[in-house]
């Protein structure tokens, strides 16, 4: 199968099904997991803080992640267009009443800091209480600029909020930007990565913050049925995640040009108007074009993308060769 559907389709390598096989493995409700608790302190580490999290999900991370810094009533600022507003089926909202301000995201996936500042609350009772600024980068495969993430920094300490970060895909913009991923995590007082999309491997995510953060994070997991037992079997394949697949991210970033320029040059479909920073490849499709139909014709020549977005959207990753993107791009031209 050549998978364009999402980086989390991703195979875990021989290698890292061989480090799960061998990976020590305790109780890590009962904190006796070594392999967990070596990547939540290597992680923490590597990123500039004090503690980190082994989480199941990505979704999991960001839920903890706003939970742990929101009491019931407080609000968090966030894109129109954040994951963690729009696709985790509003659960710091139903879980953690916490109420989520979303702002229009700019076209370049950053939010204005003149906008963010009006929906501030003042300190009112009829008013819920604004503690955080949620940021996420990349954001629909676009890299938030370093300088509008200091940016950021300044406006939440101006505002005396808390700054959090829905890495998901962190490392794809520190890949893009060719910069350290401390360049990019020293802004925040808390992020999450996540594991289990381009960095390939099978299940997981990490929150990262302060000590004292992480702890209410710990029990927070806890209560929503996040805690794992022998998962060092899944934090050895992430180690090898963190360690191994980064540097090949570019690879897809070069995959996903390569993609967006072909898929350009066929009748009907327009890939000027989303420029390709990451891995991500947006293109208009003309309405003649039936997308549906076609998705079913390539998936029987095991060729799979999702018809249903508008505009589409393609993902490269670590299991699709430039090859791969030929074939795909020569069924589709037999299908116009
Ligand atoms: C995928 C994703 C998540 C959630 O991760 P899951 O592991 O799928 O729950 C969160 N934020 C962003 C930006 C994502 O792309």
């Amino acid at each position: 199968m050549i998978d364009f559907r999402s980086d989390t389709v991703t195979q875990p390598s021989p290698y890292m099904r061989e480090a799960m096989a061998k990976a020590p493995v305790g109780d890590d409700v009962y904190g006796d997991d070594p392999t967990v608790n070596e990547l939540e302190a290597w992680t923490a580490q590597r990123h500039g803080f004090e503690a980190a999290l082994f989480t199941s999900s990505g979704t999991q991370a960001n839920l903890l992640g706003i939970l742990a810094h929101c009491q019931r009533g407080d609000e968090y600022l966030c894109g129109q267009q954040a994951h963690n507003y729009k696709y985790e089926a509003g659960g710091a909202a139903i879980l953690g009443s916490v109420q989520p301000q979303p702002i229009e995201n700019n076209p370049d996936g950053t939010l204005c800091f003149e906008k963010l500042a009006a929906a501030i609350k003042p300190d009112d009772i009829h008013f819920a209480q604004t503690k955080l600024l949620s940021l996420e980068n990349t954001i629909g495969g676009k890299v938030l600029p370093l300088e509008y993430l200091a940016k950021a920094r300044k406006f939440v300490d101006q505002h005396d909020l808390l700054l959090h970060l829905d890495g998901a895909r962190v490392y794809n913009a520190a890949v893009a930007l060719n910069v350290d991923i401390t360049e990019i995590s020293q802004h925040f007082d808390s992020m999450t990565i996540c594991l289990s999309k381009g960095l390939g491997a099978p299940i997981g995510s990490l929150l990262l913050g302060s000590k004292a953060y992480i702890e209410r994070a710990r029990r927070l997991r806890k209560m929503v049925g996040g805690g794992m037992r022998q998962a060092g079997i899944l934090a050895a394949a992430g180690k090898i995640a963190l360690t191994e697949n980064i540097e090949r991210l570019a690879d897809d970033h070069a995959n996903a040009h390569y993609l967006a320029q072909q898929l350009g040059q066929l009748d009907g479909f327009n890939t000027a108007d989303f420029p390709t920073q990451t891995n991500i490849v947006y293109a208009n499709v003309d309405r003649k074009i039936d997308l549906t139909a076609i998705a079913t014709h390539l998936k029987s020549q095991g060729i799979l993308f999702s018809p249903s977005y508008h505009p589409m959207r393609l993902v490269t990753h670590l299991n699709v060769t430039r090859e791969d993107i030929d074939t795909f791009i020569k069924a589709l031209k037999q299908q116009l």
